[in-house]
């Protein structure tokens, strides 16, 4: 778990795909917030079928973005 996941709450049209796959992590109302943590395999799972790339993930070994 070293990814950080966040909102880009410019981009998120909180349709709740996020929230389906890792519901610990996502919670969506208008828009998707983070509330928790998750394993980086699916925190990028869910970045990836994020229709708006509106999950920003950064490592926190490195500080580097990773997605999008
Ligand atoms: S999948 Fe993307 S657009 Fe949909 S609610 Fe989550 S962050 Fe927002």
């Amino acid at each position: 778990m070293s990814y950080i996941p966040t909102i880009d709450e410019g981009s998120c049209i909180g349709q709740g795909d996020c929230m389906d796959l890792l519901p610990e992590v996502f919670q969506v109302d208008d828009c998707a917030r983070v509330i928790g943590t998750g394993p980086d395999d699916g925190l990028l799972k869910a970045a990836r079928e994020c229709p708006t790339e509106a999950i920003v993930l950064v490592d926190s070994r490195t500080g580097e973005q990773v997605y999008p």
